[in-house]
């Protein structure tokens, strides 16, 4: 069995993944602290590319969070350095649906917009 590891993207968590593949195949996944987790490593391990849903925090508002997600699939190998600059990055309000947080990200070309009013 081949051992890969993976940054899950589906919250700001970022749990760390450690997956089991065997001829192509998913055959366990490991360091997930939610299902979704799972279903992550499933669907990233077999696609080169993707979405990446997350929740950035507020500026002053250290208790909100804010859904957003880039407009457009990335490539796979980008997600770390994406989640990275996400976490580190202090949204300003106010905000509305499909306001621009984040430009080009981490150089892919592909803007991080809100998907919810804050
Ligand atoms: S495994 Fe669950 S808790 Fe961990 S980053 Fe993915 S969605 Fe978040």
């Amino acid at each position: 069995m081949e051992e890969k590891t993976t940054t899950c993207v589906g919250c700001s968590n970022a749990c760390e993944l450690m997956v089991g593949m065997e001829k192509g195949t998913l055959i366990s996944v490991n360091g997930n602290s939610c299902p979704r987790g799972e279903a992550y490593a499933f669907e990233k391990m077999v696609s080169m590319s993707g979405r990446i849903h997350t929740k950035p925090r507020i500026k002053d508002c250290p208790e909100r969070k804010l859904k957003v997600m880039t407009e457009t699939d990335v490539p796979k190998e980008k997600f770390k350095s994406i989640l990275l600059r996400l976490r580190a990055l202090e949204v300003q309000t106010p905000i509305e649906i499909g306001d621009v947080v984040c430009e080009n990200i981490a150089g892919t070309g592909v803007n991080v917009i809100a998907v919810e009013k804050a």
